[in-house]
């Protein structure tokens, strides 16, 4: 199908950008355009205006900042390509680095974006999965200056994250971390999105887990269920099997023609007794 009529800006400025967004009532940003340009042509987004980021050269990075603490930040504008091929990720947050090369196939990872994905907050999106069990920190550019959000407030609804329309998801923030994460994904065959994704974060020196998950449900999840009866013990097998007993408390499964909610929920179970375990072994 054709998308419907749109206006086409291309700002070469954050600031640009936002006074661009603040002009129209139906505006859209444009990243890698896989997930919106999609909506467009099937018409389940019309937006009046389009805001294309794609000349905005300083959203796209990933370093190591010294700014309150050793940290790595990454600007929205990346893309999933160059986080997989990034020399200074694999060495200091290898859970992104493991994470990135599931996603769809070389197209998408070459087009699509941290940012984009993130906030599109599809429920079978991968990278919700390590923003949270990295308790990621988000900075939001708006009308009236930056603010930041912690991943567990991110992530609203189904398709909805916490940046408002005339805003734009600038940077995220990730903690440096040691080789002890994984993320093990049930995929759907075609498109590689997850039925169930499970990210793992085993913090040795903290005696803490810290698990994120996604696909389950209409939105992704910390498992604080499986993680604080963890909190502060040496990790066995049998502790980590009876925890992710616990991964699907308190939520609702999803269930569609992927895969029906008891499935889900099952996926969840054991896909994080194995990224636990994973974790676990490395490092
Ligand atoms: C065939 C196929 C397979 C895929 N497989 C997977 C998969 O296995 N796993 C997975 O996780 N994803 C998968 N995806 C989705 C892919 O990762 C997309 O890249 C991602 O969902 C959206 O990123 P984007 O940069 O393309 O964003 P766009 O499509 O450009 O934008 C998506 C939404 O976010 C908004 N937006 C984008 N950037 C910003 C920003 N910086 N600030 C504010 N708003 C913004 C847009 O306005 C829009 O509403 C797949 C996509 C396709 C087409």
């Amino acid at each position: 199908m054709i998308p419907s009529q749109f206006d086409y800006h291309r700002p070469t400025s954050l600031d640009e950008a936002l006074r661009l967004l603040g002009q129209s009532e139906d505006a859209k940003v444009l990243a890698g355009g896989h997930s919106l340009v999609p909506a467009m042509k099937l018409r389940l987004a019309q937006p009046k205006t389009i805001v294309d980021l794609g000349r905005i050269t300083d959203l796209s990075y990933i370093r190591e900042s010294r700014e309150g603490g050793s940290r790595i930040v990454i600007g929205a504008m990346t893309t999933h390509f160059e986080i997989e091929s990034s020399t200074l990720l694999r060495d200091k947050c290898p859970l992104l680095t493991e994470l990135a090369p599931l996603i769809g196939d070389a197209q998408v990872r070459n087009r699509g974006t941290l940012g984009g994905s993130l906030v599109h907050a599809d429920p079978a999106a991968d990278w919700p999965a390590a923003a949270l069990a990295l308790d990621a920190e988000f900075e939001i550019a708006g009308p009236n200056g930056r603010r930041s959000v912690r991943a567990t407030e991110f992530f609203v609804e189904m398709m909805q994250s916490a940046v408002q329309p005339n805003e734009i998801l600038r940077e995220i923030r990730l903690p440096i971390t040691p080789k002890s994460v994984a993320y093990v994904k049930f995929a759907q065959k075609a498109s590689g999105f997850a039925i169930a994704g499970v990210a793992a974060f085993v913090n040795k020196q903290a005696r803490a887990v810290t698990i994120g998950i996604t696909g389950v449900s209409a939105k992704p999840y910390r498992a604080t269920a499986v993680e604080n009866p963890l909190r502060g013990k040496e990790l066995t097998p049998e502790l980590i099997r009876a925890a992710s007993a616990k991964a699907s408390d308190g939520i609702e499964p999803l269930n569609d023609l992927h895969a029906s909610a008891e499935f889900r929920a099952h996926l969840a179970r054991v896909h994080c007794q194995r990224a636990m375990e994973l974790a676990m072994s490395r490092g």
